[in-house]
């Protein structure tokens, strides 16, 4: 079993780790992005690149599961390049094996373009807390 530090503390997701997520999967579109997502004081605010993450959705769960164990890992993001923020069956798959936090972002990538899910494929509610050294 795997015990993971503070996931249940977890109060929301960083602003800009949102927009940096929205950019990265439109230079990535039509391909698909992926990412793990770490927590920070309570808030998800740093991902953790999946390397070489290809174009076919399969191919970017393999990689997941070859990264180490890290306990700061809440979870995951994912970007689908059609409009459709359902998971696949894969993806529920994947869900449960990378923690509570699961986020898809689907194309046109916009800022209400995502949505977040528990293991169990049910949504669940982010708020998105705005970084308190940025001063804007
Ligand atoms: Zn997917």
């Amino acid at each position: 079993m795997i015990r993971v530090t503070g996931k249940r503390d977890v109060t929301g997701i960083s602003r800009d780790l949102l927009k940096f997520i929205m950019e990265a999967s439109k230079s990535s579109h039509p391909h698909e992005f992926a990412a793990l997502l770490r927590a920070e004081n309570g808030v998800i605010s740093e991902m953790l690149l999946v390397p070489g993450t290809a174009s076919d959705e399969n191919s970017a769960i393999m990689m997941f599961h070859m990264l180490p164990i890290d306990r700061s890992i809440v979870g995951s993001v994912h970007s689908h390049p059609v409009h459709d923020l359902r998971y696949s069956d894969a993806d529920l798959e994947m869900f449960g094996s990378k923690g509570i936090y699961n986020i898809i972002v689907a194309y046109p990538y916009t800022e209400n373009d995502w949505v977040c899910y528990n293991p169990k494929g049910e949504k669940v509610t982010l708020p998105v807390v705005d970084d308190p050294q940025e001063g804007h």
